[in-house]
């Protein structure tokens, strides 16, 4: 089942891969927007991590479920980080924290990322108003939400974290053929295409962190 350091090492795997990937990322979005997306990540992670410390060093309740990390990068993503991107994972995490604090501690937390997942598709598209299709982060949130929800809910939740990281993965390989209609990325017109979106790799890899962590 995830408890809170499964899911509090799930986000400081995912920091560490967003720093190694961070120059790959900051170069798709030179080529296909302002360049910034990299450091936006980069800087919100670091920012996670150090979060995750002082949560870590906090006296710990009895209660202290698996939701804490996520909310505690929520308010840092949701505070603190620029870009189209931060405040829309910031929404991200803010909802998979959210279906985790109301889950049952006697299911494994499958169907809370399921429902948490679905809910954050649905708050980013409120917001920002991307459809699949559009070149965005939505493109591999849209197929991750959907593997979880096909996973039963007594499903182990690294096994359905891992259905979700291919299915994501495989959405933001498809935005490579596409041309960005939303955010900086539309400025630049057809020079989008060929270029898969930095935004919809960045949530395959924070699906994909989770494997072998979770449980
Ligand atoms: P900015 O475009 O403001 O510089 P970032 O570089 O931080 O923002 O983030 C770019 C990423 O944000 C894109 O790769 C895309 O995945 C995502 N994005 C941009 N606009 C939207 C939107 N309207 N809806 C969902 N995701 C979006
Ligand atoms: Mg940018
Ligand atoms: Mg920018």
């Amino acid at each position: 089942a995830l408890t809170h350091d499964s899911v509090a090492e799930w986000l400081t795997r995912f920091a560490a891969t967003v720093r190694s990937v961070e120059p790959e990322l900051t170069a798709l979005d030179q080529q296909a927007g302002d360049g910034d997306f990299g450091a936006n990540l980069a800087t919100g992670m670091d920012g996670v991590r150090r979060a995750l410390d002082a949560l870590t060093a906090a006296p710990r309740s009895a209660d202290d479920g698996p939701a804490a990390p996520l909310a505690a990068a929520a308010r840092v993503f949701l505070d603190d980080v620029g870009g189209t991107s931060g405040p829309l994972f910031g929404l991200l995490f803010q909802e998979l924290a959210d279906a985790l604090y109301d889950a049952s501690p006697a299911l494994p937390g499958t169907a809370a990322l399921a429902t948490g997942t679905a809910a954050g598709v649905a708050a980013i598209q409120r917001v920002g108003e991307a459809d699949v299709g559009d070149k965005t982060m939505v493109d591999a949130l849209v197929p991750a939400a959907k593997a979880l929800a096909a996973c039963p809910p007594t499903a182990d939740p690294a096994a359905a974290l891992h259905l979700a990281a291919v299915a994501a993965h495989q959405g933001a390989r498809s935005t490579s053929g596409l041309r960005a209609r939303r955010g900086r990325a539309s400025y630049t017109g057809d020079h989008s295409r060929g270029v898969p979106d930095p935004g919809a790799l960045a949530v395959a890899l924070l699906f994909a962190s989770a494997n072998e962590e979770v449980t």
